[in-house]
């Protein structure tokens, strides 16, 4: 069986909650499958684009997100320790998985930490030049005997 289509980000309310608008776009192409061992897998990604908030102008900026998957159901625990090295483990105590779950999940984790624009004009905290530094800190005795050798050689 393979699903492939638009999902609304309404559908998502987890991975939407992250975001400033609801006016971006995911395509999820999932393949599901029986491997040889007769094992549930399910691989495919989930893309597009979406709008969160910069964190430097607060203005929604477009963020292209990409998450891809490759599951192996298993119910339980135990049974996902036994499942073949390269599959991320799905447990699932019921046949019936909740994939839109598995899904959101994955494509908040492809979100960046700050979205920002690559251009933003306003300036950052961290842009600013720094006022603090200046030879106001006596309290560093390195300093102060950095002082004391400048003194003397001066003289
Ligand atoms: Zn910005």
């Amino acid at each position: 069986m393979r699903i492939e289509g638009d999902a609304s980000l309404e559908e998502l309310p987890n991975f939407s909650s992250m975001l400033c608008n609801n006016d971006g776009k995911i395509v999820v192409d999932l393949q599901f499958d029986l491997d040889e061992q007769r094992i549930r897998t399910i691989k495919g990604s989930a893309k597009g684009h979406v709008f969160m908030t910069c964190q430097r102008c607060l203005e929604p900026v477009e963020v292209a997100v990409e998450a891809s998957y490759n599951l192996a159901t298993a119910f339980s625990e135990e049974q996902a320790k036994t499942l073949p090295r390269g599959y991320d483990p799905l447990i699932t105590a019921e046949e019936e998985v909740e994939l839109l779950a598995v899904v959101e999940e994955e494509l908040i984790l492809s979100l960046p930490l700050v979205p920002g624009h690559a251009d933003c004009s306003i300036q950052t905290s961290f842009g600013e030049p720094e006022t603090a530094e200046k030879d106001t800190d006596q309290s560093n005795p390195f300093r102060v005997l950095a002082q004391l050798k400048a003194d003397k050689t001066s003289n």
